[in-house]
């Protein structure tokens, strides 16, 4: 059976006063993989009703489970899970989905869980969950691979799909916009605020090198090429 991708438009939010792109509107991509023994979800969106965030990012959520119905898969079909990082952005509703497995670097659990006021802890922390730390590269299906792109956060990971014509790469946040990996001057990019500049330098040439046919992004609607 041939994997097929279904991007899944979880809302826009607006960047804050004091953003690189404050007061313009951004948007934020969840992906459902479909695969022989069920969907493999790639980021859950912003979660609801933190009223704190809702009010700085000016945030309008979409429903995950809503979301996927409109792409004809049921949210029960769901056998595992990925966040490309756990901002809240793409973690807020894993808990739609208790006792599915959650894939994450043990770099990025640690930093949601340390001092910092990294996350909405609640959103990760919540009833059912089943977090499976993974680091580094692992496939989690056939033709369905984890692949880690720190630089943005500690422990941001990618997804390398294997598609009939060659790899389809979902890079979430380690590559901000078609723009940025494409090179555009002026593009909305990430590197300026990766937490850790020369660690997303690298994993975007270890994109690269992969010589992937698409690319798919957590914060562009548009896919390379078009
Ligand atoms: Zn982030
Ligand atoms: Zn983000």
């Amino acid at each position: 059976m041939a994997l097929t991708v279904h991007a899944l438009p979880m809302g826009e939010f607006i960047f804050a006063p004091g953003e690189e792109y404050a007061g313009q509107t951004g948007v934020v991509v969840a992906y459902a993989i479909r695969h022989a023994g069920g969907v493999f979800l790639f980021d859950t969106g912003f979660g609801f009703g933190n009223r704190e965030l809702d009010d700085y990012y000016q945030v309008r959520a979409r429903d995950v489970v809503e979301t996927l119905k409109a792409a004809g898969i049921d949210a029960a079909e769901v056998t595992a899970i990925a966040n490309c990082h756990l901002h809240p952005d793409h973690s807020g509703q894993n808990g739609r989905f208790p006792g599915v497995p959650i894939y994450v670097q043990p770099t990025e659990w640690a930093i949601a869980h340390g001092p910092e006021e990294y996350t909405v802890l609640d959103w990760v922390d919540f009833p059912g969950a089943r977090w499976e730390q993974r680091a580094g590269d692992h496939e989690i299906e056939p033709g369905i691979r984890i692949f880690a792109t720190p630089g943005h956060s500690p422990g941001h990971q990618s997804l390398v799909v294997d598609a009939p014509d060659g790899p389809l790469l979902l890079v979430g946040q380690a590559v901000y916009s078609r723009g940025e990996w494409a090179g555009i001057a002026g593009a909305r990019e990430g590197y300026s605020v990766a937490r850790d500049q020369p660690a997303y330098e690298a994993s975007m040439a270890r994109l690269k090198a992969l010589d992937p046919k698409r690319v798919l992004f957590g914060h562009d609607r548009r896919g390379w090429p078009d």
